[in-house]
C-alpha cells in the first residue's frame, strides 16, 4: 500500500520534515527494521533517536495500546484509571531510594520544564546549572538549559548557568571528573547568591554526540550542588530505560541518586509520553496550586508504557543491550584501528558514538565526510544517526532487540562506506 506518492508530495514532505536527514518516506516498521514506500527494508540503528526500545510496532505494545483505545481514551485529569496508576507504580518500582512519586507529561521537554519548576519551587531559588553541550528540550526554560547554539532561538532564556562539559575526548581536563566539578563550585560562588535551585544533566549526552561524562564528575557535582541547597535532576530521556545495558537508568552507572528524574522517548517505545519522578517531600510543592496537563499520562499512552516495561523484562532487553552493545563497541574499536578518520568510539550498551575527524591530533570535525558515509550506508540498507555540536558523530542507538548478526552487518556496511571515502 502506498501512503504518499513521493514526486507529487515532495515539497510537502520536505516541508513537514525540515529536520529529516535522509529524505526517506518510512511507512512501516517491524522490530529493528523500517520499510520505505517502495517496500525497501532498512536495518534501523538509530531507533527514532533512542526512542524505540522494544522494537518497532512490538506486538505486545501495540496490543496494549489498541485494547486500551477500545476501552477508554480520555484526558488524564478528570477521573481515576487503572492504566495510569499501574504504569506509575511499575515505573516507581524501577527507581532507587525515595523516588516514588510520578507525574506524567507528553514529552521530554515538558518533563524537564516541570522538573525545573519543581526545583525552583522547592528551593525558593532561581539559578539552574546545566552542562555545556547538553540538550534538555525546546521550550522557554529547557531551551535555556540546553547548551548548544544549534538548538537555541533568539528568545529570552534566563536563570541558567552552563558549566564546563566533563568531556573526556575534547574537554580541557581529560577524564578527571573532579577537576571539571570545580567549575560548578565556581559558578555557584561567582555567578549566584551562593544558593541554587538545581543542576540538570544527562548521564551520557545524546544530542551532544554520545559524550560520556568523565568518571567521578557526577558524584562531585551533586555534592557541590546539594551543599548550595540545590536539587539534582537526571535527564534520562536518552540514557534511561535499559539502553546503557549495565543499568536500567543512566545515572546508576555514575553511582548517584538524583532528587528528580525525567524521562520520555524510550518509556513509550514511540508513543508520546514523558514522566517526572521525585520524592514525596519534593512533590509536595505541586500541591500549592493545581498542576494540569490534559493528555500527560493518558490511558492509551500509559497502557503502552506499561507494556514496554513488561517486554523489557520478558525479553531481557537490558541484558541484550549490555551483551550485544559491548560486542558492537568492540567491533567499532576495530574499525577505528583500520580507519584513521575515526577519532573516538564511546558510549555504553546501545548508546554508542563514533566521532569522525580529518586529523586525529587536531580533532578536526569531519563534517562533510560523515554525511557521505551516512548516505552511503542508507543506500546499503542501514540507517544511523548523527549529532554532536559539530555534527560529526555517528549516533548508534538501535532498538534494544538489535542482534549480534545485525551488529556484524552494521560493521560491514560502515566499513565499506568508510573505505569508499
Ligand atoms: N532531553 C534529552 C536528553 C533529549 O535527548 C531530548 C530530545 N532529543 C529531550 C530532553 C526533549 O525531549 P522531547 O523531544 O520529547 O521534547
Amino acid at each position: 500500500m502506498k501512503y504518499i506518492s513521493f514526486p507529487i508530495n515532495q515539497y510537502k514532505l520536505k516541508y513537514v520534515s525540515a529536520t529529516s536527514l535522509l529524505q526517506l518516506n518510512i511507512v512501516d516498521g517491524k522490530m529493528q527494521y523500517l520499510f520505505d514506500e517502495d517496500g525497501r527494508r532498512y536495518l534501523d540503528a538509530f531507533g527514532g533517536i533512542a526512542t524505540v526500545c522494544c522494537g518497532h510496532c512490538h506486538p505486545d505494545v501495540v496490543e496494549a495500546i489498541v485494547n486500551q483505545a477500545k476501552r477508554i481514551q480520555h484526558s488524564t485529569v478528570l477521573y481515576l484509571n487503572h492504566a495510569i496508576a499501574d504504569f506509575a507504580e511499575s515505573l516507581a518500582s524501577k527507581m532507587p531510594g525515595d523516588l516514588k512519586i510520578v507525574f506524567f507529561t507528553n514529552s521530554g521537554t515538558e518533563a524537564n520544564e516541570l522538573a525545573l519548576m519543581i526545583a525552583r519551587l522547592y528551593t525558593g531559588c532561581n539559578d539552574i546549572i546545566s552542562l555545556r553541550n547538553g540538550y534538555h528540550g525546546n521550550a522557554a526554560g529547557t531551551m535555556g538549559a540546553t547548551a548548544q547554539s544549534n538548538w537555541k532561538f533568539n528568545v529570552v532564556q534566563t536563570g541558567v548557568h552552563h558549566a564546563l562539559n566533563p568531556d573526556p575526548y575534547r574537554g580541557a581536563f581529560g577524564s578527571d571528573g573532579e577537576k571539571y566539578a570545580r567549575d560548578v563550585q565556581e559558578i555557584i560562588e561567582f555567578g549566584t547568591t551562593g544558593r541554587v535551585a538545581g543542576f540538570i544533566s544527562e548521564a551520557i549526552q545524546g544530542v551532544g554526540g554520545i559524550v560520556e561524562l568523565a568518571p567521578g564528575y557526577l558524584p562531585a557535582a551533586y555534592d557541590i550542588v546539594r551543599k548550595a541547597g540545590g536539587l539534582c535532576i537526571a535527564d534520562e530521556v536518552q540514557a534511561g530505560v535499559a539502553r546503557t545495558g549495565s543499568h536500567f537508568w543512566g545515572f546508576e552507572g555514575h553511582g548517584v541518586i538524583p532528587d528528580i528524574v525525567t524521562m520520555a522517548k524510550g518509556i513509550g517505545n514511540g508513543i508520546p509520553i514523558g514522566a517526572v519522578v521525585t520524592t514525596p517531600e519534593i512533590a509536595q510543592v505541586l500541591t500549592r496550586r493545581s498542576y494540569f496537563n490534559t493528555f500527560g499520562g493518558n490511558p492509551v499512552s500509559t497502557a503502552g508504557g506499561h507494556a514496554v516495561l513488561k517486554v523489557l523484562e520478558k525479553e531481557k532487553l537490558q541484558e541484550n543491550a549490555f551483551v550485544v552493545g559491548s560486542y558492537l563497541k568492540e567491533q567499532l574499536n576495530k574499525l577505528k584501528e583500520k580507519h584513521d578518520i575515526i577519532g573516538d568510539v564511546r558510549g555504553k550498551g546501545f548508546l554508542l558514538g563514533v566521532e569522525l575527524v580529518t586529523d586525529r591530533e587536531k580533532k578536526t570535525p569531519a563534517k562533510a565526510e560523515i554525511s557521505h558515509v551516512m548516505n552511503h550506508m542508507k543506500d546499503m540498507g542501514v540507517l544511523v544517526g548523527k549529532g554532536g555540536f559539530y555534527g560529526n558523530v555517528f549516533r548508534i542507538t538501535p532498538p534494544l532487540c538489535f542482534t549480534k548478526e545485525d551488529s556484524d552487518f552494521f560493521i560491514d556496511v560502515m566499513d565499506i562506506a568508510l573505505s569508499k571515502l
